[in-house]
Parts: structure tokens; C-alpha cells; sequence
């Protein structure tokens, strides 16, 4: 049996208030990458614990999963054995930090992350541990954001739905978030010099 484990992982960036990220893990290994990016969108995994289908559980940091070259869901199905996972295209980007000097969607169509990294393509997770393990990762992460500045934001920025605004339709989270961010810019005016990412705090929340 695999083993699932979520991390929310807070990145800050000249230009960004603090933003929140879930890195997910399957028997040790990231799967995710902020490099390249594929990100997890919680609403789709959170979905896949509750009925079989096809997910975009990895997802751009826009939340458009084709922009980062993801055009292939995460296959979900149960049996006896426990909840199936095929890795999709997510497989691909699995531990892959893209180029400058060389066209992107060149890079997409051959990266093969999973292989040189030796990650398989398809696990198998205990079903009650796999719903556990995301939904006590949802409840820590809204106790832990409940904490943070009030300009928190989050990427993809439709987590805020589930993380920041539970009670709120998502559209209407989303409209907050987006206010939160350009209060936040305006406050914050971007200082001279290239924009880099700033620190990164990975840690289990
Ligand atoms: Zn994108």
C-alpha cells in the first residue's frame, strides 16, 4: 500500500504576500514541482475520495492544468484492493525544473520526470487512510490559515474556497482573494531590481 502526506508550504516573493501551496507526497516522493509547476488543486482531490473519475489533482499555480502541459487527469478507481491512482501527465513533471534556453512545450513533450526519477505511474492506497490523510490535512491547513495575514493568499488561487472561505460560495471566495491581493500590491509596492522568488518554509502544518 502507498502512503499519501500533503504539505502546505508558504513561498513569499517581492511582489506577492505570503502564499500558500500544498506539496503532496506518495511514499516519500514529491510529486508535486513549483518549478515546473504542478501544484494540487485540494477541491479535486478532495473530490477523488469521495467517487471514482478522472482529476486534475496536479494543476498549473493559474489553476488551468493545460497551461502547465497536465492534459492528462489523475485517474481514480476503487476495488477490493484500495483507491487506484494512474499519475497522468503529472508523471511527467515529477521532479523537473524547465529551462530558460529551450522552448517550453518542447520540454513538456519529452519530460519524463517519474522515469529518471523512478516513480511508477499507477499506486495503491489503503482507501480510509487515503480520506483521512486529506481530510486532516484540510482541517489543519484551515485552523493554520486562520492564523496568517489577513492578505494570505493561495496558489492555485481557488483553494482559498476550501482553506480561507469554507462557508462561502467559491466564486465569492475567489472575488475576496483577488481583493486581498490587490489591497495587498497596492501596500506593497514592488522594489527595483529583477523579481525573484524569496524564501520557502516547507513544514508540516
Ligand atoms: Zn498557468
Amino acid at each position: 500500500m502507498s502512503r499519501l502526506r500533503l504539505e502546505h508550504r508558504i513561498e513569499r516573493h517581492p511582489y506577492w504576500p505570503e502564499s500558500v501551496w500544498i506539496a503532496l507526497y506518495v511514499d516519500g516522493v514529491e510529486i508535486t514541482s513549483r518549478e515546473w509547476p504542478s501544484v494540487v488543486d485540494l477541491e479535486q482531490l478532495r473530490a477523488s475520495a469521495r467517487q471514482d473519475g478522472d482529476y486534475f489533482i496536479f494543476t498549473c499555480e493559474c489553476g488551468d492544468a493545460g497551461c502547465a502541459g497536465i492534459d492528462e487527469p489523475v485517474t481514480v478507481r476503487r476495488d477490493a484492493a484500495g483507491v487506484h491512482w494512474d499519475l497522468g501527465d503529472a508523471w511527467r513533471f515529477i521532479g523537473v525544473a524547465p529551462r530558460d534556453d529551450e522552448d517550453w512545450e518542447e520540454q513538456a513533450g519529452r519530460a519524463a520526470g517519474g522515469a529518471e526519477a523512478g516513480v511508477p505511474r499507477t499506486f495503491v492506497f489503503a482507501a480510509d487512510a487515503y480520506a483521512d490523510a486529506i481530510e486532516q490535512d484540510v482541517a489543519s491547513a484551515q485552523a493554520f490559515i486562520a492564523r496568517l495575514d489577513e492578505f494570505a493568499t493561495f496558489t492555485p488561487d481557488r483553494n482559498a474556497a476550501m482553506l480561507k472561505h469554507p462557508d462561502l460560495p467559491a466564486e465569492e471566495a475567489l472575488r475576496r482573494q483577488s481583493e486581498a491581493l490587490e489591497t495587498w500590491r497596492r501596500e506593497h509596492p514592488l522594489p527595483p531590481g529583477p523579481a525573484r522568488w524569496g524564501r520557502l518554509f516547507p513544514g508540516r502544518l
